[in-house]
């Protein structure tokens, strides 16, 4: 699965940046956006909000894997502000 989400990183699928908002939930049967396995409704999903309005969902361990990821390859905020 870690290989997965370092693969959409690199091709730009997932965002490279910290989301605005993030907040756990039970699934919905719903793709992770990480590992492309649904989320069930017995496992607990996460949702993170981005300022673009995009939202993403992942299963705990794919948010934390995603999120490892995006603080290794921190970058400057370049596309913030109004
Ligand atoms: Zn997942």
């Amino acid at each position: 699965m870690d290989s997965t989400i370092e693969r959409k990183l690199a091709t730009g699928l997932l965002p490279r940046h910290h989301p605005v908002k993030s907040w756990a939930g039970f699934g919905t049967g719903e793709s992770c956006d990480g590992c492309d396995q649904p989320i069930l409704a017995t496992e607990v999903e996460y949702e993170v909000d981005f300022a673009e309005s995009l939202t993403l969902r992942f299963h705990v361990t794919c948010e934390q894997i995603w999120r490892a990821l995006i603080t290794q390859i921190a970058q400057p905020a370049t596309s913030e502000g109004a």
